[in-house]
């Protein structure tokens, strides 16, 4: 029998308020070019026991989900990462609790399987079939996996300098794959080029509502893991920003919810000095970023977004946390990757290393202080982007 789920109930432009009508397929907010977020219905009390017979994937969290019906499904057992001990190197920069939560092990080695199983699901269910994306390259992994197990159609624009193993990966899947000479920005203008009579989904990062709740799963499996009782800082790679948002979203309807009583944690975005239009805007003290020209090829493809379009609400969230944003150089995220592999036997992402680098400025600057309980994100596997890591 079917499983409907009744408290997903409003789809909001978060800056207006104004409201977008559930029943059919949304993208954003065009009147404001603003993002649209999903909101529940969390007042109708739902006991956390719920979760105890659940399967482990983000699946387990499906009432706060927007999904209607569970026979719209498409899942590769995506979410449910292990939160992990780095004992070593808590011990080697003395700090009070320094634990990772591995994204490594999703399908298709990154995180990006949580947002696009949601947002595949979400279209299938209202009745799309055909979908397209501009990626760095584990968001097209993704989609390209997910639509191959709900037999659709994945379109993919991917830049030249992107690591040949997502092109395979995807290709792999079966989706059709356009490498692009430029940035994921250029991406998205050929994508849009070929895509003008709007015959694809387009599930560009916030383009499109629901990856962001894929992605909020993070915030919940968090609570989850450690007990409903959140870390103190929460370090995140941010290129679109969509699971900064949507951790933050989670420990907000949570509260709501009365899962959890306070959120002490402060959420830090770590971007690349080649590519940081959010630490820019956040060293300013602007509440909207400015498009960065030119952005430097980095290592850590999943950084090169020149221009988030959910920058308002990156910066809003790292605000209200009282968090940070902070950038780290080339160099320092592969002796970071290094130092991880070595020390604690990880092969993080770049991204994920970035993240590393980013903790121990912030703990040697005496922002992370003694005694707090600080989560790293290592948001995906490190093995996709070896061949620019050999030497
Ligand atoms: C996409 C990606 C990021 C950036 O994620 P956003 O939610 O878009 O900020 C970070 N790390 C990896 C490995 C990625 O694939």
């Amino acid at each position: 029998m079917a499983q409907i789920n009744t408290r997903y109930v409003n789809l909001v432009n978060h800056e207006t308020g104004k409201t977008y009508d559930i029943h059919t397929p949304q993208t954003y907010c065009t009147e404001h070019n603003e993002p649209l977020v999903a909101q529940y219905n969390l007042q109708k009390p739902l006991n956390k026991g719920i979760l105890q017979n659940r399967p482990f994937n983000m699946w387990r969290y499906k009432e706060l989900l927007p999904l209607w019906d569970d026979q719209y499904i498409v899942s590769l057992c995506e979410g449910f990462s292990p939160i992990l001990e780095m004992k070593n190197l808590e011990k080697k920069y003395a700090f009070g609790q320094l634990l990772m939560k591995d994204e490594a092990g999703n399908p298709t080695g990154s995180f990006k399987a949580r947002g696009l199983g949601m947002a595949v699901s979400k279209a299938y269910e209202l009745g799309i079939r055909s979908f397209s994306i501009p990626t760095a390259g584990n968001a097209g992994s993704a989609l390209s996996a997910y639509c191959a197990k709900g037999n659709l159609e994945a379109h993919i624009y991917m830049p030249k300098a992107t690591p040949k193993m997502f092109q395979l990966d995807c290709k792999i899947m079966g989706a059709t794959v356009n490498v692009i000479d430029g940035n994921i920005s250029d991406c998205g203008k050929a994508m849009r080029a070929d895509n003008g009579d709007a015959k694809w989904w387009d599930v560009t990062t916030l383009k499109e509502p629901f990856r962001l709740e894929g992605k909020k799963t993070m915030g919940y499996e968090i609570a989850e893991q450690l007990n409903w009782k959140l870390p103190d800082v929460i370090i995140y790679p941010t290129g679109g920003g969509t699971g900064l948002i949507g951790i933050w979203k989670a420990f907000q309807e949570m509260k709501e919810l009365g899962w959890i009583k306070e959120i002490p944690t402060r959420m830090v975005a770590v971007q690349t000095v080649g590519c940081n239009p959010i630490v820019q805007a956040f060293n300013a003290n602007l509440t909207s970023a400015t498009p960065y020209e030119d952005p430097g090829v980095t290592i850590a493809n999943g950084l090169r977004v020149p221009h988030a379009f959910g920058h308002k609400l990156i910066l809003k969230t790292i605000y209200d946390s009282n968090g940070m944003a902070i950038d780290v150089t080339e160099t320092e995220i592969i002796n970071a990757l290094n130092e991880f592999a070595t020390n604690e036997g990880h092969f993080l992402s770049p991204e994920g290393a970035a993240v590393w680098h980013a903790a121990k400025s912030l703990r040697s600057s005496g922002w992370i202080k003694d005694n707090e309980h600080v989560v790293l994100l290592n948001t995906g596997s490190g093995y996709k982007y070896a061949e620019n890591l050999w030497d």
